[in-house]
């Protein structure tokens, strides 16, 4: 920390954020990565990217986090909920072609749980009608779409470093640019909107504004504490990965009597052991199996409520019913899951389960 300290450079763009800039290039393959404030910015990126305007219609899953819809909301975008899937909180592409319209711009695939949405089919949606594919990989560090790592498939990738994603640096992100041509765009708009980042590589003799922009640099010093974690990345993504087979495992008994039921891992889905949640059978009996583990001093939590049904959007949502979401609103529940978590400690939560059930 020392070294931290007494760095010359502690504003966005140093020493650190380039190792963490050359270790995304190596891990990604193909990408160019930049490091941003949160996973919320890049997705506020990825809409100015996009020159997203009024009226463009964005479709994504009803079932994620605010943040997703917020930065298309910002710039004056429809937003277009499709649902989930009936087996799994992913969005349902059936559904999501339904919902393309001659305005649609984007649609925005959030991979639950660090857990792949059906790709190949959403880039052969957005080739055949010219619409862009933002991954809202905020969970998916760690995680796979078959061989290419989550944020690297669609056109733009949004990862989050926050607090309570597999690894983080309190707050941060990164904005994955998967299409070149977005690359100085990109400099141009994390840098307030100026091309400060050609001055400072010498390609040109003075910097001025280009474009809307905003602040979206991360601190360097937030970039070491990233590096230190990005550079445990396989260590700690097999740490969790052990945690929630064993969860698998141990509560499978459970799903076969039809008491629950569990995740589902499509065969193209290599996932980051994110979130272990269990699906009930009713909202009633997720929430009598939440009290009952709090009983038992253990916290476990439900997850999203579907976007289209919160305060701020029920009165002005006027799409389908998403009866997966709501499914999913009700009946989801998650599991402690943590890198410092002890074998003995998940034990203790499993037989707590199995107590409840029986
Ligand atoms: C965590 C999360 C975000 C926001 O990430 P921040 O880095 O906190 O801004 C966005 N989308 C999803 C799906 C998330 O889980």
């Amino acid at each position: 920390m020392d070294d931290v300290l007494s760095l010359d450079v502690q504003s966005g763009d140093g020493k650190y954020t380039k190792l963490c800039h050359t270790y995304l290039k190596n891990y990604t393959k193909n990408s160019i990565p930049f490091l941003t404030t949160s996973c919320t910015h890049s997705l506020e990126m990825a809409a100015l990217l996009l020159d997203i305007q009024l009226g463009d219609e964005i479709i994504m899953p009803s079932f994620t986090f605010v943040s997703t819809a917020n930065s298309f909301l910002l710039r004056g975008a429809k937003i277009i909920f499709c649902d989930s899937q009936k087996n799994h909180p992913n969005m349902d592409i059936n559904h999501v072609e339904s919902l393309i319209t001659t305005k649609t711009k984007a649609i925005i695939p959030v991979h639950y749980a660090g857990i792949a949405c059906p790709m190949d089919e959403l880039i052969l949606i957005g080739k055949t009608n010219n619409i862009k594919i933002i991954e809202d990989a905020a969970q998916g560090i760690g995680a796979f779409y078959k061989e290419m790592p989550l944020g690297t498939v669609g056109d733009i990738g949004c990862i989050s470093f926050h607090d309570t994603k597999n690894i983080s640096c309190g707050e941060g992100g990164a904005i994955l640019i998967n299409d070149p041509l977005l690359k100085i765009k990109a400099e141009i708009i994390r840098e307030k909107g100026t091309n400060r980042a050609a001055y400072f590589r010498g390609e040109i003799d003075k910097y001025g504004w280009q474009s809307l922009g905003s602040s979206y640099l991360l601190s360097d010093i937030l970039a070491a504490k990233l590096f230190s974690q990005l550079e445990e990345l396989d260590q700690i993504t097999n740490y969790r990965k052990k945690i929630w087979q064993t969860y698998f495992d141990a509560l499978k008994c459970l799903e076969n009597e039809g008491k629950l039921a569990l995740p589902e891992i499509p065969d193209f889905a290599n996932h980051n052991g994110h979130i272990f949640y269990l699906i009930c059978n009713s909202g009633k009996e997720r929430n009598e199996l939440i009290t009952y583990l709090k009983k038992n001093q253990i916290q476990s939590t439900f997850h999203y409520l579907s976007l289209h049904q919160s305060e701020f959007y029920k009165n002005k949502y006027v799409g389908d019913d998403l009866p997966n979401s709501d499914h999913f609103t009700e009946c989801l529940i998650r599991l402690p899951l943590h890198y410092t978590f002890s074998l003995e400690y998940q034990m203790k939560v499993i037989q707590a389960i199995i107590m409840f059930y029986n």
